[in-house]
């Protein structure tokens, strides 16, 4: 104990540091010869434990004046003492996140589960936004205890093992270990008389209806988050969300892909030869189309801004008409006569597209 080195060179710092700078010195050096980090390292241990010494002592205002007036001789009674109970204070206060081993004390307050519930909706609805009812289970708060699990006319009371810090502290050697309180389960409060109604939980299932609104351009597989509706928080705690995943039934007569709508109109083939009006079918009801003539099969032909509209937007995408011709089927034999004299009729000039066709097959060789 004679050659005992001084507090301050210990630590690497001024007579006159103040406390914040002692604060830090003490840190640099309690991280540099942790224990954890120095394995089986005596030097480092034996320095650990003298930076402790010194800062114990110095982060004591009455000690340091002592020290600082008589030395070591005017701290070495009781300083072993203090240190060892101080110490585990000053560990965890410092090294508590860093190595993990400090937790902190749980309140009993817990935010609800957030919830997930898939709504099937009519492709209309995707399309122009519905409000639907929805019906579900989940976590409410209880009304008989308030939410506090506690028998009306009773309170939570502070746990007597942890005395309400939610921690059992064990002095092991060195170390001081934390766990947390078995009794409380770390939330520092016990219920002696649970209530009857939810148990203790401060909770009880219920069936909630709640109005979803949907927005009008919602597709398939989105989800929508409806704030604050999952399950009530627990002993208080905030509510979780609710999300609805949004599945919708394909129509049969659209097709959708984003913002637009496909729509296959069948025409025969002297409409598409000769034109004609014909009406399709877009999302608002029956519209006019006007099909020029010599329209080829598979012509698209486009409603500008007659599709989808865009999520939390007034524009919108379009409506894509396919235009199939279809070949006659099970002719008759008075028609099958028609569609010869028509052919002998019909020269190269009314199929321009086979004869180029043909001209090009004739050419392959030449
Ligand atoms: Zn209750
Ligand atoms: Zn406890």
């Amino acid at each position: 104990m004679a050659t005992k080195r001084d507090y301050y060179e210990i630590l690497e710092i001024d007579r006159n540091a103040t406390s914040a700078e002692l604060k830090k010195a003490y840190r640099k050096l309690a991280v540099k010869y942790h224990p954890d980090k120095n394995q089986g390292d005596k030097e480092s241990e034996e320095k650990f434990k003298e930076i402790n010494e010194a800062y114990e002592i110095l982060s004591d205002e009455e000690k340091r004046a002592a020290y600082d007036r008589f030395g070591h001789e005017g701290v070495s009674q009781g300083a072993g003492a203090g240190f060892s109970s101080g110490f585990g204070d000053i560990f965890s206060d410092f090294f508590g996140d860093m190595f993990g081993s400090k937790q902190n004390k749980r309140t009993r307050q817990r935010r609800g589960d957030d919830l997930r519930y898939e709504l099937k909706i009519k492709f209309e609805e995707a399309i122009f936004g519905a409000t639907k009812e929805i019906k579900f289970r989940r976590y409410e708060k209880c009304e008989s205890c308030d939410g506090t699990g506690a028998k009306k006319g009773t309170k939570p009371v502070v746990c007597p093992v942890c005395k309400g810090t939610g921690e059992i502290r064990q002095q092991q050697g060195f170390f001081t270990i934390t766990r947390t309180c078995y009794k409380c389960s770390g939330e520092g409060e016990i219920i002696e008389n649970p209530c009857p109604t939810c148990s203790g939980r401060g909770r009880v299932i219920k069936e909630k209806k709640l109005e979803i609104k949907i927005p009008a351009g919602i597709d398939n597989g989105n989800r929508l988050r409806v704030s604050g509706e999952g399950a009530s928080g627990i002993y208080g705690g905030p509510p979780g969300d609710l999300y609805v995943d949004i599945t919708v039934e394909p129509h049969h007569l659209f097709k959708r892909k984003d913002e637009d709508i496909y729509v296959t109109v069948p025409i025969n083939f002297p409409q598409a030869a000769m034109g004609c009006d014909i009406e399709v079918p877009t999302l608002e009801g029956k519209a006019n189309l006007k099909v020029p003539q010599g329209t080829q099969s598979g012509t698209q032909f486009t409603f500008k801004g007659k599709g989808v509209y865009r999520l939390n937007s007034q524009s919108r995408g379009n409506e894509y008409i396919n235009v199939i011709v279809e070949t006659p089927t099970n002719l008759t034999a008075k028609q099958k006569k028609i569609l010869e004299e028509f052919t002998q009729e019909s020269g190269e000039d009314s199929h321009p597209i086979k004869k180029s066709f043909f001209e090009k097959i004739f050419s392959i060789g030449k």
